[in-house]
């Protein structure tokens, strides 16, 4: 049953090509892994799949759930049940977290939302992420420490509760309490019905996690795919051998 398929996709930043050829599948269910090198394009292969503008689609296509996504706006992708969790999550003043995961919440659904059972549930999911509730009033990200702005990543995620979740470098500069939360975090979301493609240099969030694939990314393309056991090899190899030989 697949969910994402990503064919022959070719990506060009700022006159740039960074991605060149690649291709990927994942099936509704499934927990996929993406590591490589710095510069490698991996946040590349993020926005692009979730359609910022600055990322142009050369040539190949972006199927979801069987429908032609490669030329939709980031809205409605997000409708679709795409959501990308930054690897730099920007700063936003003068709208609270609250109000900022409100809007999104509405417009992903497209329907109202009870205001106070939203509040509650909002209430409870930022306990569980170790949040201080107070957090929700204040302005997006401005002045969250870099924890703390991955956190308020993972509670976005956890209250849209999307298909498909793609987060980049989520579990990077956390300290390991963080680490911990955030990983069970992303356990709670994940069920037999969504799916993950998440982007880490970081092998102990997958500790928590029943990886299904990994990949490796070098210079726009995957050169290897394999399960879960090819983290470990990657930490003994290294990239260049791996993706060489
Ligand atoms: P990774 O996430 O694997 O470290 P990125 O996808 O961030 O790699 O970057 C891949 C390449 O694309 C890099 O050379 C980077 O400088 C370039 N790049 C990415 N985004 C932009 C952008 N918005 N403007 C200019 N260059 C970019
Ligand atoms: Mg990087
Ligand atoms: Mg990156």
């Amino acid at each position: 049953d697949k969910l994402l398929e990503i064919k022959g996709l070719k990506v060009c930043v700022e006159g740039k090509e960074i991605l060149n050829g690649l291709d990927l599948a994942i099936n509704k269910g499934e927990t996929h892994v993406i590591m490589g090198p710095n510069g490698a394009g991996k946040s590349t292969l993020g926005y692009s799949i979730m359609g910022h503008p600055k990322y142009e689609v050369e040539e190949g296509s972006i199927y979801f759930e069987g429908d032609d996504i490669t030329y939709e706006k980031t809205d409605v992708r997000a409708k679709k049940g795409i959501f990308l969790s930054f690897q730099n999550p920007e700063e936003l003043s003068g709208v609270s977290l609250e109000s900022f995961m409100r809007t999104s919440k509405i417009a992903v659904d497209g329907k109202p939302l009870k205001v106070l059972s939203y509040r509650k549930e909002m209430g409870k999911t930022m306990e569980s992420l170790g949040m201080d509730k107070e957090y929700g009033d204040r302005y997006l990200n401005v002045g969250f420490s870099g924890g703390e702005k991955k956190k308020s990543e993972i509670l976005q995620m956890l209250m849209l509760n999307p298909k498909l979740a793609i987060l980049d470098e989520t579990d990077s500069g956390l300290d390991v309490d963080a680490v911990k939360i955030v990983s069970q975090g992303v356990k709670t979301f994940k069920n037999k019905n969504n799916s993950l493609l998440i982007i880490t240099h970081n092998t102990k969030i997958l500790e928590y996690l029943d990886v299904d694939y990994v990949h490796i990314l070098v210079d726009g393309k995957l050169v290897k795919t394999g399960d879960a056991s090819l983290v470990e090899e990657v930490n003994r190899k290294g990239f260049k051998e791996l993706a060489f030989h």
